[in-house]
């Protein structure tokens, strides 16, 4: 069984590679699909982090055009983007895992304490019965796993996570 994970940062990466899981797979790679990240620089620290964690791991890596206008196609307004956002993300994801015969998909996104888990895998429930391919989420999921070593963001991706940050910042 092939399994194609959508990832969007490293620190998440090894999170999901580490928790438990009943399935054996014979192929794993990470689909690095983030139109949502801005700037392109973090966008690009992201992947070299991600990189760098999977040196020597047997894990492919999958890059697809980094195409922010795919998300503003889609997210359009700040009000109510993060179920647009997932829905984009794990969409495409679902899609390639279709295409080049993976049997199931999932997301890093399930093991960040920063995200609705819960809204995720409805989404994405949602989404694998539409493109017929089946979601994964791991039996035990690693959440406090330390990590160490790469570049780690302080903010989820898009501008509007990025001006919230900022804005936190300024308060203080
Ligand atoms: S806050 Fe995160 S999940 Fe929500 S729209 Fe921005 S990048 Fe996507």
């Amino acid at each position: 069984m092939k399994l194609l994970i959508h990832a969007c940062c490293a620190d998440c990466v090894l999170k999901f590679l580490e928790s438990k899981s009943e399935k054996k797979w014979e192929e794993m790679a990470v689909y690095y699909y983030n139109p949502n990240i801005q700037p392109r620089s973090e966008y690009l620290s992201r992947l070299k982090a991600i990189q760098k964690v999977l040196e020597n791991k047997e894990v492919k890596l999958i890059i697809p055009d980094w195409s922010p206008r795919e998300y503003f196609e889609v997210v359009k307004t700040e009000k109510g983007r993060c179920v647009k956002c997932w829905n984009l993300r794990l969409g495409k994801t679902a899609e390639y895992a279709k295409k080049n015969g993976f049997e199931y998909f999932s997301s890093t996104l399930v093991t960040s304490q920063y995200q609705n888990r819960k809204m995720i895998e409805v989404i994405a429930d949602k989404l694998a019965a539409e493109k017929e391919v089946k979601f994964f989420v791991p039996k035990k999921v690693c959440c406090d796993l330390k990590t160490a070593g790469f570049y780690k963001q302080f903010y989820c991706g898009c501008v509007y996570s990025l001006r919230e940050r900022f804005e936190e910042k300024y308060k203080k």
